[in-house]
């Protein structure tokens, strides 16, 4: 069935909110970056090439029946970003070859029916040290602290606020640079989403908004560095990062988690 997807967004606050309809369309598109981000979690081992999980994401997108949201945003090369290490974010897939003990963050975003759905996760590639999975750990946790404090009536720094505690009570840094986003027919929409406080200020959430929460958190500081290339986004001290997101819908009680398999 052909779903309203002409039919305009109505907005809180400068902010869309979804009809019903549009918000199916983002649950499409979440499942397709979810079922996405599975394939290519089991695809990680010591040996991959970082290009070829970018074609393992771009065979699945188009097998789901959606298209890459990231190929050709503002230029960009890829479908997914792939960012090891001390890359934080935005990391363009290549010749280089994960190895043990590394960790790879991956980001895919895909559009299905006009609507997007945007989610990383990260992954140790083999054995990983102990130091390296409390922070995948620790930062995969600060997403569902922020999604916990995403709520209808809560302000959009509740969210950082919740991520910002949690990660630094455990000795972490949060990345400030670079932050979460609304996210409906384009791929950064307002409100922008910190992953610090202070809490009780900011736009005010409500029911039908969907927005990209991702935590960005460092082993060291959280001053950011652009790489050369004008995209790839590293840790100034050259500490590890790790990164998890998810779109979600707002709801009264608990938000919906759109970005999972289906
Ligand atoms: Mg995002």
């Amino acid at each position: 069935m052909k779903t309203a997807s002409n039919s305009p967004s109505s907005y809180s606050g400068g902010i869309t909110v979804k009809s019903p309809q549009e918000m199916d369309a983002m649950r499409r598109a979440g499942a397709v970056v979810g079922a996405t981000l599975a394939v290519l979690r089991e695809s990680v081992k010591p040996g991959i090439k970082t290009r070829e999980l970018d074609a393992i994401a771009n065979r699945e997108i188009k097998k789901l029946g959606a298209k890459p949201a990231f190929k050709g945003y503002r230029g960009f090369p890829a479908t997914i970003c792939a960012s090891v290490n001390d890359e934080i974010v935005h990391g363009i897939p290549g010749d280089r070859v994960l190895r043990e003990g590394d960790l790879v963050k991956m980001d895919v975003g895909a559009v299905d029916d006009g609507f997007i759905g945007d989610a990383a996760i990260t992954v140790g590639v083999g054995n990983i040290s102990p130091e390296s999975a409390d922070l995948i750990e620790v930062t995969r946790l600060s997403l569902e602290e922020g999604i916990k404090a995403a709520r209808g009536g809560a302000r959009v720094g509740d969210i950082g606020d919740a991520v910002q505690k949690f990660a630094e009570a455990r000795g972490y840094s949060v990345v400030r640079e670079y932050v979460g986003h609304g996210i409906g027919r384009f791929l950064h929409e307002d409100p922008q989403v910190p992953n610090y406080g202070p809490g009780g200020r900011g736009a005010l959430l409500r029911r039908g908004m969907t927005i990209a929460i991702e935590p960005m958190v460092n082993i060291g500081g959280w001053h950011t560095r652009l790489q050369d290339d004008q995209w790839t986004v590293v840790t100034a001290d050259k500490s590890l990062s790790a990164h998890f997101e998810h779109t979600i819908a707002i709801n009264d009680g608990e938000a919906e988690v759109l970005t999972v398999p289906r």
